[in-house]
């Protein structure tokens, strides 16, 4: 391999070759072909990412640069993601796989809108006067910078979750290491550059490529102070054991099993389109994207039909197709974990209404490709029921009162995303009132959007990202008391 052709990793503001030679490869989940190489960061880049991350969080031209600076920086930020938004989403299909219409009107315009969301905010991060009882005394709160922070993220939307973790970040004044996913490192170097052309100093944002054994050495790190997570619940929970040798703070971004409630008086065919995208954007591979199908008993023949018959028409190809609808899996180990849930699915005894097998076809063959799978017959015990499954599948269930699908819903270890089917107001308040879920949306689809929280309840992790939470989640309270006796 030629280490001079491998994408570098981003050191104190230099492009550098892994410290041991070490590189790695990305692939085209469409078609199987060699898209980039890149550096496999290993112990000696850690520490050296981390240092210059700790120097360039000391230095007076990152600490002491004015809230206004900080926030024309990350305007400027996302007016470059702009300029490169064709290419960036071009990247991001290549490398993640996901349509070209999703890379580019959703992830590269949420990228850019979440960098000027948080450059407003550069100048409005304050602290408050306390109301405290001792006497000529003055109390007062300032929000100061976590520190250096490690953000590792998932290969499902690569772009979008760096940005709107960096952003914040920086908001704040902190410095960050960056760790994309192997499968899908290349949009998030590439925004690593655009920080570097917007002019931040080196050293405040470095990034690392690379496997879990760069994430563990990050998370064990003693130079580390904070951890922002996204990805599995399993990696989760390693992350949280990682960091308690010097108690980082961790937020943690995990996965999801969001019901749909579809109650009697649902609008069927909105809720067959809404819900269609809701389970099958991105393939099925999202944190939010709704899985569990509970559906009002005496519409659930109707809405069963109406899904599978859509469901079996979505155009299936490779993402760089403008008419795509449904991408390839990320890769050959995420397909036949589909595939594996599926046979799972139909041991246990679920039907299969529609789909269920890996999708051919002559543009199909080499790469990923999974058919949407709708289930029905499904019991909540069982596999397909329970596990995140993060593929083009499926699963319809019945039911007859309300207080029945509240529990049934809320019967799971995850608690991220879930929605609700009505045209009734108070139905709609109910149910959101009700579902243990740290979104519930009402007729939509799963949404982000850089003012409302995002986040989950349980096993989907702990914190909320986006809004002013994402603000108090990169930043320490320290309080200031001063003695006014004369
Ligand atoms: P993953 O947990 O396997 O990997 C995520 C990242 O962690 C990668 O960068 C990986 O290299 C790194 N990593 C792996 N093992 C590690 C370890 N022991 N220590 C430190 N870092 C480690 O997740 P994935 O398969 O890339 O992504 C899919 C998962 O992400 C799904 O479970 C999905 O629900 C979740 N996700 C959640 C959200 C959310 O907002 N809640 C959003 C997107 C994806």
């Amino acid at each position: 391999m030629n280490h001079e052709k491998s994408k570098k990793l981003l050191v104190a503001g230099e492009w550098v070759p892994a410290a041991d030679g070490g590189v790695s490869q990305t692939y085209d989940p469409a078609t199987g072909e060699l898209i980039a190489s890149f550096a496999e960061a290993g112990p000696a880049d850690v520490d050296d990412a981390v240092a210059a991350a700790r120097q360039a969080f000391d230095d007076p031209e990152w600490r002491a640069l004015s809230p206004d600076a900080r926030g024309r920086l990350l305007w400027r930020i996302a007016e470059l993601i702009e300029r490169d938004a064709a290419d960036l989403a071009e990247l991001e299909t290549r490398d993640q796989g996901q349509p070209i219409s999703m890379s580019s009107g959703v992830n590269v315009v949420l990228s850019a809108q979440v960098f000027r969301y948080y450059a407003g905010w550069c100048t409005k991060i304050e602290g408050k006067l306390s109301s405290v009882s001792v006497p000529d005394t003055l109390h007062y709160t300032r929000r100061e910078p976590v520190g250096v922070c490690a953000i590792i993220t998932p290969w499902n939307f690569p772009l979008a979750i760096a940005a709107w973790k960096l952003a914040p970040a920086l908001a704040c004044g902190n410095t960050v290491v960056l760790k994309p996913a192997e499968q899908t490192p290349l949009s998030t170097l590439w925004l690593a550059r655009l920080c570097v052309e917007a002019g931040v100093p080196a050293g405040v944002v470095n990034c690392l490529t690379g496997g879990p054994l760069v994430g563990q050495a990050l998370v064990a790190h003693p130079g580390v102070d904070k951890v922002s997570f996204t990805g599995s619940t399993e990696v989760g929970k390693q992350i949280v054991a990682g960091a308690s040798a010097n108690l980082k703070r961790v937020g943690l971004e995990l996965g999801g099993k969001a019901p749909s409630i579809v109650a009697r008086d649902a609008d069927i065919d909105a809720a067959v389109a809404g819900n269609l995208q809701g389970a099958l954007f991105n393939t099925g591979q999202a944190c939010g994207a709704y899985t569990r199908f509970f559906v009002d008993h005496k519409r659930v023949d109707e809405f069963t039909e109406k899904i599978a018959d859509a469901a079996a028409q979505l155009k299936i190809g490779p993402g760089i197709r403008p008419d795509t609808v449904l991408g390839p899996l990320v890769s050959a180990e995420q397909l036949n974990r589909v595939a594996h849930y599926v046979d799972t699915g139909v041991r246990q005894g679920a039907q299969i209404v529609t789909g269920g097998r890996r999708a051919t076809g002559p543009e199909l063959d080499r790469g990923h490709f999974f058919e949407p799978t709708v289930f029905a017959g499904v019991r909540d015990d069982m596999v397909i029921a329970r596990d995140e499954i993060f593929g083009p599948v499926l699963s319809i269930f019945s039911y007859e009162d309300e207080d029945e699908v509240v529990a049934r819903a809320n019967d799971t270890d995850y608690g991220l995303a879930a929605v609700v089917w009505t045209q009734d107001t108070a139905t709609a308040h109910s149910l959101a009132g009700r579902i243990r879920a740290g979104t519930v949306f009402v007729n939509l689809l799963p949404l982000i959007d850089p003012g409302a929280p995002w986040g989950g309840f349980g096993l989907s992790g702990w914190g909320r990202e986006m809004g002013s939470f994402a603000i108090d989640e990169f930043t320490e309270t320290k309080g200031v008391f001063l003695n006014l006796a004369r």
